[in-house]
């Protein structure tokens, strides 16, 4: 039993570990998926501003042609004016230079405050432009720092996966069967220490009469709390079982 016990603590140090990395790998996918959601965020934010600014460019451009065509118009009632031969052409000419005037006068307006607009657009684009390098290059780092950590995961864990192929032969095929079953329904740890009669796991304590049972070392029992299988941490008959 003592053997039995000391490959348990064996494995289920590795199988931790083993527990550990593949967490670890598993959340890998989330954390780049997420690097790659703030890049999209930023970069549908800057093409909304820029599709606004591209807007505005031309409605300014529509509003200016207008201008040029409405000052020529005005440059011909001008002369019609100087060349006028009666009250009504004359009338005609004015009322036609005034409108024009004042139309052109009120575009101008609305060419001013498009221009500020632009001048607010490009800079709100140009910051975002900036962060969302940042945070590429940032994002380039840390994906290419997990996809490493992935790879050297991989490697443990398939050498793990062979060191506990080798462990797990010299196991009676019930109690592994018995300590598989736990593992898997509790993150990982199917083998808690008692020590000073606590549970390592769980941290309650083992009743006295189920504890002294348990220093007797001649068969597995179970914690009454967590359900894990439980050993005699303090027997000194397993010191140094799980070092490496
Ligand atoms: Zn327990």
């Amino acid at each position: 039993m003592l053997e039995q016990l000391k490959l348990l603590v064996k494995l289920q140090k590795l199988d931790k570990t083993l527990y550990d990395l593949t967490q670890e790998l598993e959340a890998i996918p989330q954390r780049l998926e997420e690097l790659s959601q703030a890049e999209e965020v930023l970069t549908s934010n800057l093409e909304q501003n820029q599709a606004v600014l591209s807007e505005i460019e031309s409605k300014r451009k529509l509003m200016e042609t207008e201008n040029d065509q409405i000052q020529a118009r005005v440059r011909k009632a001008e002369s019609r004016l100087m060349s006028s031969k009666n009250q009504r052409e004359y009338r005609a000419a004015t009322a036609e230079i005034q409108e024009g005037k004042d139309t052109v006068k009120g575009n101008e307006e609305v060419l001013l405050s498009l221009m500020e607009d632009q001048e607010a657009l490009k800079a709100q684009i140009a910051e975002i432009e900036g962060r969302l390098k940042t945070i590429t290059a940032d994002a380039d780092e840390q994906k290419e720092v997990l996809s490493k950590r992935s790879a050297e995961i991989q490697t443990q864990v398939d050498k793990l996966g062979k060191n506990r192929g080798g462990l797990t032969k010299g196991i009676d095929f019930d109690l592994m069967d018995r300590y598989d079953f736990i593992r898997e329904n509790r993150q990982g740890v199917a083998l808690a220490p008692v020590s000073k009669g606590v549970c390592g796991v769980c941290h309650m304590r083992i009743p006295p009469q189920q504890f002294n049972e348990l220093q007797r070392m001649d068969r597995i029992m179970d914690c009454p709390s967590c359900r894990r299988l439980i050993y005699w941490a303090d027997a000194e008959t397993l010191n140094g079982a799980d070092d490496e």
